[in-house]
């Protein structure tokens, strides 16, 4: 048996085998979520003309040379325009137009004057201040040009690049976008001591299935479509040997959880061979979760190690390189940022370990119960702490690598 993989020689051997879904298109108006599989060049220009910031006057800026409070120099006003508006006339040397914020510039004037700094005036207006060229002046295509890239290839459609397709005119119905197809997964969660939440009273040596929930969660908070949850699939490597065929058929990954250690009901050592898939890889160099599997059949078929919060953390690192791979989007992988550790961490030893923390403004905050089967303090948490091996025990004030989740 090979030694151990670390981490990363683990996610490589992953992302090297998990190619890219096709595309297919669908209307920009249901594209929130997924993922582009081209780039979306801006058919317009935004703003489409130069447009006032601030409520004042528009003029030119050579107009106001010297003004101040003291020397305060008098414009014809020749136009008054709203947002929503349009300039009637040129506006010329020694003159201006009411202006509102939001509407176009008219032509020949080079800035905008807030109203502050006038008296307001209709028919002829009193500025007391100079104005640059370009001051307060939003030109056409300050956010996006015409035929400028507008949104790049691998972006998930979130609700902030749904404004931009919006602000663009291509969010409506007829606009077709080549997105990455929604990455279909099969979830088992394997265990002759699972029961479901259907069972209301626990019966003796069964316990409740909390990865299954978990996890299907999870996918459905990264955009992935669930097609098949078992939630209590029973240990029997044939059973799910044959689930898994058939989950083949419309699934893009399939997702199994516990079964991957060493004892004599870890099924997924029968149950691959069984389906004839190809074991990628079986272990990595972390804690919890080590067991994990990956191999490749008609799909991907990732196994993580059943403890939940062992699964909950494995997933984050592994089940999302998988996701990324399959969606061609990198943003499905939790980022990674140091933090200052505000609770000391007891533990050491000589593997690499994930602990669940709390991230904020930089600190760490590491609650009670770290064990791998302890999934309360989870709810509450919002980051993986890495810690390298031989690292532990650290004090507060340790220095840590940290995955937001
Ligand atoms: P396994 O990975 O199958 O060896 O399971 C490791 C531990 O995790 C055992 O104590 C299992 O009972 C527990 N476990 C496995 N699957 C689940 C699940 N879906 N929900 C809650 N606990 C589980
Ligand atoms: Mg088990």
């Amino acid at each position: 048996m090979r030694t151990m993989l670390e981490v990363e020689e683990a996610l490589r051997l992953i992302t090297d085998r998990v190619q890219p879904l096709a595309a297919e298109s669908i209307p920009a108006t249901e594209a929130h979520g997924w993922v582009l599989a081209e780039d979306v060049y801006a058919p317009i220009s935004q703003p489409p003309w130069p447009r006032s910031p601030l409520d004042g006057y528009a003029l030119h800026a050579a107009d106001t040379k010297g003004a101040g409070w003291d020397m305060p120099v008098t414009l014809t006003v020749v136009d008054k325009i709203y947002a929503g508006g349009v300039p009637t006339v040129p506006v010329r040397q020694g003159e201006a137009a009411r202006i509102m914020t939001g509407a176009p510039i008219p032509d020949g004037c080079d800035c905008v004057l807030r109203q502050e700094d006038t008296d307001l005036g209709t028919e002829r207006v009193t500025i007391f201040s100079e104005v640059k060229p370009y001051q307060n002046y939003c030109p056409a295509g300050e956010d996006f040009r015409e035929g400028d890239v507008l949104l790049c290839k691998g972006t998930r459609l979130t609700g902030r690049a749904c404004g931009v397709l919006a602000s663009a005119g291509l969010l409506r119905r007829e606009v077709l976008l080549p997105v990455v197809r929604q990455v279909r997964c099969a979830l088992f969660c394997t265990g002759d001591e699972l029961v479901t939440n259907d069972t209301s009273a626990l019966p003796p040596g069964k316990i409740y299935s909390s990865n299954a929930a978990m996890l299907a969660a999870r996918l459905a908070e990264l955009g992935v479509l669930v097609v098949r949850l078992a939630e209590a699939f029973p240990d029997d490597a044939h059973a799910l040997a044959e689930a898994i065929r058939q989950a083949e058929e419309e699934a893009d990954l399939i997702l199994t959880v516990g079964g991957v250690s060493v004892g004599e009901k870890d099924i997924l050592h029968e149950t691959l061979p069984l389906l004839g898939a190809d074991r990628v890889l079986w272990k990595a160099r972390v804690k919890p979760g080590s067991p994990l599997m990956f191999s490749i059949h008609e799909k991907p078929i990732l196994s993580l190690s059943g403890n939940p919060f062992a699964a909950g953390a494995t997933f984050e690192l592994f089940g999302r390189a998988v996701l990324a791979g399959l969606a061609g989007c990198g943003d499905l992988l939790p980022v990674r940022t140091k933090g200052i550790l505000d609770t000391p961490f007891e533990k050491g030893g000589g593997m690499r370990r994930i602990v669940r923390g709390y991230f904020a403004d930089g600190r760490v905050t590491l609650p009670e119960g770290h064990a791998s089967g302890q999934l309360a303090s989870s709810a509450g948490m919002n980051c993986l702490v890495d810690i390298a091996a031989e690292k532990g025990p650290l004090a507060a004030g340790s220095r840590v690598d940290v995955w937001l989740l």
